[in-house]
């Protein structure tokens, strides 16, 4: 067994043993190797570097009570990854391809797979870069496809606490962008606004619609819902919106565990009265309770410090629950890693 901390762990880079490396040229991807080395050679004119032709994901390997290893709902990160492929005209990975290559760097690093009950989980990181000799703006003429995986932490040390955020003046995505595609892009374009967030205090910046700046769009890098004074699951629809895995399967566990009624929805950063409680959600945090939201001049709290609301604690309860298997999962949510 490896000398890991499993409790102290954070959400950093470690290098861990194994990884998946797959190169698309002439039109076809190679069968993919797993490898021990986590440097990759590449031209000095790749497009990746350059012009930001390049893509990745996320997503997790739990530890079961009974030992076992599963992953949650890997196909659904396939088949984003394919839609932000289209969009800045990348190869698509087939959903096989990827949860073969997901389940090999499993597999590979099965010792890493942090023990039930810790909190700590094993994260996965595909990613793919256009690669190969090229000057002007166009598609690369070849691509690397790869999986990595590093044991991460529990987001929250001591259980689900609520932090605060504030509004940005920034836009992460345009209109009609790449806000919908999980690219590096709209990353290094939210390193400054997040900076400014910490730096007057706060977790991080909420970001609202593009076009008009009155609806909120984005937590950070992670989702926004509210639940309403009358115990509504309440999310943003916006085509700027990266569509959280998290935030879906969320939706389904209000509607179908919880009972609540469900909408997709404009929601106005002026009326956040409406919500009696709100959270971001994503992969790494699975939902970090949201404390209070300052826009402008006015700041609406929700809940202080080490006070989480009901509703929150049940979503992240039931869906915790399915992703460690405690709770029973809808069909097709859980791969077993065998
Ligand atoms: C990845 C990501 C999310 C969360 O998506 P999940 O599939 O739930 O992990 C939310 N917003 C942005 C901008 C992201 O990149």
């Amino acid at each position: 067994m490896v000398d890991i901390k499993w409790e102290e762990l954070g959400f950093t880079y470690m290098k861990t043993p194994k990884r998946y490396v797959s190169y698309w040229e002439n039109g076809k991807w190679d069968d993919g190797v797993l490898t021990g080395e986590n440097k990759l050679s590449i031209s000095e004119a790749s497009c990746g570097l350059h012009y930001g032709q390049q893509c990745f994901e996320g997503l997790k390997a739990y530890r079961t009570k009974d030992g076992s290893i599963q992953l949650f709902r890997p196909d659904m990160n396939a088949i984003r990854m394919q839609k932000t492929n289209q969009r800045v005209m990348m190869p698509e990975v087939s959903v096989e391809k990827f949860v073969d290559a997901c389940m090999q760097v499993v597999k590979a690093n099965e010792e890493y797979v942090p023990p039930y009950g810790t909190g700590a989980t094993l994260y996965l990181r595909p990613f793919m870069v256009g690669i190969g000799d090229n000057l002007g703006v166009r598609p690369a003429p070849k691509f690397i496809f790869s999986v990595f995986a590093v044991p991460v932490g529990a987001y929250f040390k001591g259980g689900l606490s609520p932090v605060n955020f504030m509004t940005s003046e920034y836009d992460r995505a345009a209109p009609n962008g790449t806000g919908m595609a999980k690219v590096g892009g709209n990353y290094a374009g939210s390193l400054l606004p997040h900076h400014e967030a910490v730096e007057a205090g706060f977790a991080d910046c909420i970001y609202l619609d593009p076009k008009t700046h009155t609806m909120i769009e984005e937590v950070g890098a992670a989702n926004f819902f509210g639940i309403t004074k009358d115990n509504k699951f309440v999310t943003p629809k916006s085509d700027s919106i990266l569509p959280s895995i998290t935030k879906y399967s969320l939706i389904q566990v209000a509607k179908d565990y919880l009972n609540m009624e469900v909408e997709e929805r404009d929601v106005p950063i002026d009326n956040l009265d409406e919500f009696a409680e709100a959270g971001a959600c994503g992969t790494a945090a699975v939902i970090t309770p949201i404390g209070g939201i300052k826009h402008k001049d006015k700041y609406t709290v929700f809940f202080d410090e080490n006070e989480v609301g009901p509703v929150t604690r049940k979503l992240y309860d039931t869906l915790v629950g399915i992703q460690l298997g405690d709770v029973e999962a809808p069909e097709g949510w859980i791969y077993k890693v065998k």
